[in-house]
């Protein structure tokens, strides 16, 4: 089955290639011939998921998912939330948003957050969501090279090193778009017999 997957983000297609079977081809924008950066202008995950599967769907008429994520800590009210990819501005540079929320986090008992994916998937012409979730906190300082985004501060729960110093299939394990992702194959693999 060939699904478009409505990202830029080559970390993520990496992320979801690694986790396929051989039954899914998953097409990038790019390789679909489609450039254009999908804008994000609604205040929820799910809201913003939809956006992109809806218009790539709009588009080519073809089956095809998106994902949106977001780090959530609590002693921030949730933020960065919703605004993750441009919390330190519209350059958005993993580093700058990891020196703004260390920042913000200094003095910070509760260094508790959770990463949440929502992956909005267009079957046939209809939309399903799927969510993941991975709790675990927020460190000092940042923690390792591999990976992307807030993976050099953030430690996920029944560890102590940071997803920057893990391997993928080691990130796997806990990881939110892991979790999201599972949920859609079982689904897809039980309705589009794949
Ligand atoms: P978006 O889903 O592309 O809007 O990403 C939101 C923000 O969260 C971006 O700054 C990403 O770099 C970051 N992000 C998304 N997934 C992960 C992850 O698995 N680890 C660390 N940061 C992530």
């Amino acid at each position: 089955m060939k699904l478009i997957f409505a990202t830029n983000n080559q970390n993520k297609v990496k992320e979801f290639r690694s986790l396929l079977g051989d039954q899914f081809e998953i097409i990038t924008l790019l390789e679909a011939g489609i450039d254009i950066d999908i804008p994000e202008p609604h205040d929820t995950l799910e809201a913003n998921a939809t956006e992109k599967s809806a218009t790539i769907h709009r588009m080519t008429g073809e089956n095809c998912f998106a994902e949106d994520t977001g780090l959530e800590i609590n002693a921030l009210d949730g933020a960065p939330g919703v605004l993750s990819a441009r919390y330190a501005g519209e350059q958005k540079e993993a580093a700058d948003n990891i020196v703004r929320v260390l920042k913000e986090m200094e003095g910070k008992t509760d260094r508790s957050a959770q990463f949440r994916t929502v992956i909005s998937l267009i079957l046939d012409g209809k939309e399903y969501q799927f969510e993941g979730v991975s709790k675990g906190h927020i460190t000092n300082a940042s923690q390792g090279g591999e990976g992307f985004g807030y993976d050099p501060i953030f430690v996920p729960e029944g560890e102590t090193r940071a997803f920057a110093e893990m391997e993928l299939g080691e990130k796997n394990q806990y990881s939110h778009r892991a979790r999201a992702f599972q949920k859609f194959v079982a689904f897809l693999k039980q309705t589009a017999n794949v």
